[in-house]
């Protein structure tokens, strides 16, 4: 057993104190964490405990600010994610047990590490991303379940997360602290593609902490969902999931929004299907015409190739579904 130290901080200053001491980590609710540390991926020499930060769900210019150590059930159920943000409520349900929910926090959820089975075979598989220049096993593996869109020979991991996948399509931001002050993330910007670096994730510095997400106003999004396609109904990460937004005027997209899940190192904000929609007739054609025009730059491992027309089907539906549209 490898011996750590363990802090409880009272407050964001106190964490970050704790957090500039090297092999630090911040511990939300050790859904993910304790895993990896159990299967000696991760071996901090300090952890800090900080779920007594901010629990706080506040409304500003119409949007939400949403506290760090916020529970993931808290944000799924709380009334306004549920109206303004449907998308976000469903993601955050379609993701892992109610009882990992119940623990899960915002910051801890933005920051899970990927579900790759070589990663976390510490004992006998080459991953990248756990030891760097070793290779990845999972190229010539079993890679069902890996990335099409944005990898990299170094990596081809998907980001887990359900929530993210959302919050991408909501333009939310990511405040982070540390000695210097307050910093705002785009949440588009904050997960990192693989390249030649895939241990490096996220744009984060050592001793950084998520002190809160926010989300700006955007009413449309009152006509949002997220659908999730995975292996069985609950408790499996997503082959491919949709967070889709819409307003139709007048038979015509007006506006719409799009991320996807599954596919990449990243929540995958759909900005080409995007572009392609607005003022186009809100038909399933033109949704599958948008959604080919996402996924034309998508690269299909040995047994992953079902993904890309798995993809472009879920974003079809989820649009038509919003929308109405029958053919
Ligand atoms: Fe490691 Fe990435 Fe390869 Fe998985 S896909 S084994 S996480 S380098």
């Amino acid at each position: 057993m490898t011996p750590l130290a363990f802090a409880r901080a009272a407050d964001a200053a106190e964490a970050i104190r704790h957090g500039a001491a090297a092999r630090t980590k911040y511990l939300g609710g050790g859904t993910n964490l304790v895993d990896l540390m159990r299967e000696t991926v991760e071996r901090p020499s300090t952890v800090v405990d900080v779920t007594n930060l901010s629990r706080d769900i506040t409304e500003r210019d119409g949007g939400l600010v949403i506290g760090g150590a916020v529970r993931n059930t808290a944000v799924a159920e709380h009334p306004l994610v549920r109206t303004r943000y449907p998308m976000l409520s469903r993601a955050i349900l379609a993701g892992a047990s109610a009882q990992i929910r119940n623990m899960a926090t915002v910051a801890g959820n933005i920051l899970q590490r990927t579900r790759c089975a070589y990663f976390y075979d510490n004992e006998g598989s080459r991953c990248n991303k756990r030891s760097p220049g070793e290779g990845c096993d999972a190229l010539e593996g079993f890679n069902r379940m890996h990335a099409i869109l944005g990898a990299s020979p170094s990596c081809v991991a998907t980001h887990p997360s359900d929530m993210c996948v959302a919050l991408a399509a909501l333009d939310a931001t990511v405040t982070v602290q540390n000695a210097d002050g307050n910093r705002t993330i785009p949440l588009e910007g904050f997960h990192q593609l693989p390249g030649e670096r895939p241990d490096i994730e996220t744009v984060l510095k050592p001793g950084d902490l998520i002190t809160a997400i926010s989300i700006p106003a955007l009413p449309f999004a009152t006509n949002s969902t997220y659908r999730k396609v995975r292996d069985r109904a609950s408790y499996a990460f997503a082959l491919v999931s949709v967070a889709g937004a819409i307003e139709v005027d007048d038979g015509t997209v007006k506006n719409v929004r799009l991320a996807l899940g599954g596919v990449a190192a990243k929540p995958w904000r759909a900005h080409k299907a995007e572009a392609a929609l607005r003022g186009q007739p809100a038909t399933l054609q033109s949704f599958r015409a948008a959604a080919e025009a996402e996924l034309s730059a998508a690269v299909p491992l040995q047994h992953n190739a079902f993904k890309i027309e798995l993809a472009a089907r879920t974003i079809a539906a989820v649009l038509g579904e919003l929308s109405g549209a029958t053919e």
